[in-house]
């Protein structure tokens, strides 16, 4: 019988596989689907030879992550390429805001607005590792190494709040002249899915838009499945077996494991298992949020994009000025559709010349929708490309479209197309899934969650997996060390 077992293969379910594998346990871990990786998979959907990443497609926190770090995706043959713009925002008229890796570039390129985005970022940009200590870490313990000192500067924190507070409140938009810094803003405060003039917005855009100047946000060879592979390599080296094609239905299928990590949203829990009842009621009132609806194309040759530097982006934000992103998120918070919906769109192609034949492309968006939509949004988003893109619509060879109610027959985290596994409202970013000091552990012994549903919340960067494998592994096994250093070359064999 297996020490533990993990259930979904997610990047935080292997990557607390990983962890509880290199602690020398016996580990076993469940996949429902057919295929490893969870968000993070990349197949071909649209014709032979176009492979498309189904979630998850930029990775700037994958690339800051502790967990990560540690791991050495590098060491791990995973080859992050970064593109020369880590995001772009197109306007109206062919105007953009590009967000260089170079954050002086950047500074340069934005007018009059230059100095007030470097005053933002600078200080955060300079101090990314404590930004990411921070925003990484389990939202309740002071981030520490090894030897008990603070991980962090703690000036970050006072840094952080004061930048929080001001891009949530009716402030936002006072260190600003012109129209394409707070668009630019805007358009990644919007991942969250949230109105972006929020503190989980404000959050996200300072972590995100902060990274986009220090490694950027790229793309891995090959696609993201590529990090997963990576991570379910290491763990069957170190022993560990996979077993795909199965759901879990039933905890009990586990009585006698000594530590089950689940790789769950809440509502998969409440289903496999039997909780008490006010666990239960908490796991109840746990809320998901808007939702995506993605739509992948296969391209006969790049993008057109009319505004000069958007060919050198790996991430576009299609929505326009900072009032319609507001307008469109507000509109999905409503449950109702955006007119013009805001579009999250990659092009890998411009770093990574393997995800499609010879001269052509694929090109990766999403739009935000209601949760549970059944819509369709192909034409909505092909026409706010076309937008910004004249003559895109004609270089479609293929598009395939996963709508926000067929999300969770893909993955069953993902209730009604909320790819965050539930809402990033205040109180779920600390609360996440229920109000209890350890999110991690639950009422029944030896079970953990670890899935994005825990802090620090959704993204590939392996920190709910980390954080829930160090549980377990002080309380089940007695294994005091950090992970972290269970990842280091000393550990290696
Ligand atoms: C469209 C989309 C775009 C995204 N874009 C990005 C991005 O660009 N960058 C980024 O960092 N993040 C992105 N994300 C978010 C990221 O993919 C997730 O936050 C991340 O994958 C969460 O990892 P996880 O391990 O917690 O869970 P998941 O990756 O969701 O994995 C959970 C796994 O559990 C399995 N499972 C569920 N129920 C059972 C069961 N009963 N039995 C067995 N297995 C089960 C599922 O099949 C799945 O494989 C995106 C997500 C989506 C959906």
């Amino acid at each position: 019988m297996a020490d533990a077992v993990v259930v979904g293969s997610g990047p935080n379910g292997l990557a607390a596989a990983v962890i509880l594998a290199r602690a020398g346990l016996e580990v076993e871990v469940y996949e429902a689907a057919d295929a490893i990786g969870g968000g993070c998979r990349t197949a071909e959907v649209t014709l032979p030879g176009f492979h498309h990443d189904l979630c998850a497609g930029a990775h700037p926190m994958a690339v800051a992550s502790p967990f990560f770090r540690a791991f050495d995706l590098k060491a791990h043959g995973v080859e992050l390429l970064t593109p020369q713009v880590s995001y772009a925002h197109p306007l109206d008229g062919g105007r953009a805001g590009l967000a260089w890796l170079d954050l002086e570039h950047t500074v340069d390129g934005l007018g009059r607005d230059g100095r007030a985005w470097q005053r933002l970022f600078g200080p955060l940009v300079r101090k990314w590792e404590d930004l990411v200590a921070l925003i990484m870490s389990d939202l309740r313990h002071p981030p520490l190494d090894p030897a008990g000192l603070l991980r962090m500067d703690p000036g970050i924190e006072l840094r952080m709040a004061r930048r929080m507070i001001e891009q949530s409140t009716p402030l936002w938009g006072l260190r600003f002249r012109e129209d394409i810094a707070p668009a630019l803003l805007t358009g990644v405060a919007s991942h969250a899915i949230r109105p972006p003039r929020s503190l989980p917005g404000a959050g996200v855009s300072l972590l995100l838009g902060a990274l986009a100047h220090v490694a950027g946000w790229p793309v891995p060879r090959g696609g993201s499945q590529a990090i997963i592979d990576a991570l379910a390599d290491d763990f069957t080296t170190h022993g560990g077996r996979i077993f795909t094609g199965h759901r879990v239905d039933s905890l009990d299928d586990f009585a006698d494991v000594r530590a089950v990590l689940l790789d769950l949203a809440p509502a998969e829990f409440q289903r496999i298992a039997t909780l008490p009842a006010a666990y239960d009621f908490a796991l109840d009132k746990f809320r998901y949020g808007g939702a995506a609806c993605k739509v992948d194309f296969a391209l006969s040759g790049p993008v057109p994009w009319r505004a000069h530097g958007c060919d050198r982006a790996g991430t576009l934000h299609l929505v326009g000025t900072r009032a319609e992103a507001v307008a469109a998120e507000k509109a999905v918070a409503a449950g109702k559709f955006a007119e013009r919906p805001y579009v999250l769109a990659i092009q890998p192609g411009v770093v990574d010349s393997t995800r499609a034949p010879e001269g052509k492309q694929t090109f990766y968006t999403y739009a935000h929708v209601p949760n549970g939509s059944t819509a369709d949004l192909t034409e909505a988003v092909t026409a706010q490309v076309e937008r910004f893109a004249p003559g895109f619509r004609d270089l479609v060879l293929a598009s395939t479209v996963r709508t926000a109610a067929t999300m969770p027959a893909h993955n069953a985290n993902y209730i009604g197309g909320d790819i965050s596994a539930g809402a990033m409202t205040v109180r779920q970013t600390v609360f996440r899934p229920a109000p209890r000091w350890n999110p991690y552990s639950t009422p029944l012994r030896g079970v953990y969650l670890c899935s994005s549903a825990t802090p620090p919340g959704p993204g590939v960067h392996g920190m709910n997996g980390y954080y829930a494998a160090r549980h377990a592994l002080r309380r089940e096994f007695d294994v005091l060390t950090d992970p972290l250093e269970l990842l280091t070359d000393h550990w290696r064999n």
